[in-house]
């Protein structure tokens, strides 16, 4: 990450138009795959992500099937015109690391022990990336998951806040994410208060490190409004603003 030009200009606004403590726009729609058990489509900015779940089913090959507990498995992947780029549709390095802490921030939800000798699939697909995708990867998984009746404890809501100029900024942007000083994804389960990813690219002091996280959690609170609403859209559709009201 090497800082070339500056990113927020003398009123406090960043490449976007945002300022400091602004999300990008956010957009959630359950249930959109018919051919899944569960499924979400996200516009997080310009990131724009289908998420299909399937199970709990059958584990193949079945030596892989868990006696007490059903097997997560996750699989991040972005297709080849998602970057500006044509990406290579093969599997990185980076997206087999991405479907691991896919996978360790999701499982914590998941009442598994509910599904023993079963596995759930999660696809995710970015179709447009424009940084912060793995957030609004896990962000969509977890409606996907609460789409597919499974049983969960929590939401799991992730956003990354990170360094830009020597400032704390929410929600880092693809230019900010290549330009910037640092970048911190978070996901976090906003009832039970627990942080179930942290990663961060970059170098941070403790309080610049502290300071990050408290936004990253704030910005996961915001998310996580927008996945609520997204479930009831599906479930109670326009009774939502009724039943929201009472
Ligand atoms: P995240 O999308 O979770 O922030 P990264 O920080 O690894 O993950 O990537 C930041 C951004 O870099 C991505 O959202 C994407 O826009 C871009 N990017 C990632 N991989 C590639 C690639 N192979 N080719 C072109 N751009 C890429």
């Amino acid at each position: 990450m090497t800082q070339t030009r500056s990113l927020i200009d003398e009123n406090g606004k960043r490449t976007d138009g945002r300022t400091r403590d602004q999300l990008r726009e956010i957009k959630i729609t359950a249930g959109v795959i018919k051919n899944a058990d569960g499924s979400a489509f996200i516009e997080f900015g310009m990131n724009k992500i289908v998420v299909a779940v399937y199970g709990p089913r059958e584990v193949h090959p079945k030596h892989m099937a868990l006696p007490d507990r059903c097997v997560l498995r996750c699989r991040y992947h972005m297709v080849p015109f998602s970057t500006d780029t044509r990406k290579n549709p093969a599997p990185s390095r980076r997206e087999v690391e991405i479907s691991k802490v896919m996978r360790e921030a999701l499982e914590p939800t998941l009442m598994l022990e509910d599904y023993p000798r079963a596995a759930i699939d999660v696809y995710v697909e970015v179709l447009q990336a424009d940084g912060g995708s793995r957030c609004a990867g896990i962000t969509a998984a977890s409606v996907a998951l609460a789409d597919a009746g499974i049983n969960m404890r929590d939401m799991v809501s992730a956003c990354a806040a990170g360094k830009v100029d020597d400032r704390i900024v929410l929600d880092i942007n693809d230019t900010e994410d290549k330009e910037g000083d640092a970048d911190m994804p978070v996901a976090y389960m906003p009832h039970l208060e627990q942080v179930t990813l942290l990663q961060l690219d970059g170098i941070l002091d403790e309080d610049q490190f502290n300071q990050c996280l408290d936004e990253a959690v704030n910005g996961c609170k915001m998310v996580y409004e927008f996945q609520r609403t997204a479930l009831m859209q599906k479930y109670f559709g326009n009774e939502t603003e009724l039943k929201e009201e009472q």
